[in-house]
């Protein structure tokens, strides 16, 4: 019987550590966490595992207006990021958007991600900053 994966992961810390899971039966990784590997099935042994969050630009796009919250932040890139440790994560890109190129070698950073108007409630979150 697989553990499940205890709540407080697949909330925030998730998002914050980039704690994900690993099967440790064939050594696929997954973010956001999963309690159950796809290709071990029943016999997969499923296990902590947490993300240093270097990677590369797989993908990307420039944000030029954007949603209700993010207004002051414009333009900024977000993409898909594939981790060194296999496995891809959308997010954020901070910078100069220009400088964004598939490819491009990115490292975590700890950032406000938006703040909710008048009660003034701030999220943070990961967010990828160019290397070099
Ligand atoms: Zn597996």
């Amino acid at each position: 019987m697989v553990e499940s994966v205890p709540l407080s992961w697949r909330l925030q810390r998730q998002r914050y550590n980039l704690i994900g899971t690993r099967c440790a039966t064939c050594d696929e990784r997954f973010f956001p966490p999963r309690n159950f590997c796809p290709s071990c099935r029943r016999k997969g042994k499923i296990e902590p595992f947490q993300f240093s969050g270097r990677g590369s630009v797989e993908s990307f796009t420039v944000i030029r207006v954007a949603p209700s919250g993010f207004e002051s932040q414009t333009p900024y890139a977000v993409g898909i990021i594939k981790l060194d440790e296999g496995t891809s994560i959308s997010g954020q890109i901070v910078g100069d958007v220009t400088r964004v190129e598939m490819g491009k070698r990115v490292r975590p950073v700890f950032r406000r991600i938006r703040e909710d108007g008048k009660e003034g409630v701030i999220h943070y979150g990961v967010k990828w900053a160019l290397e070099g």
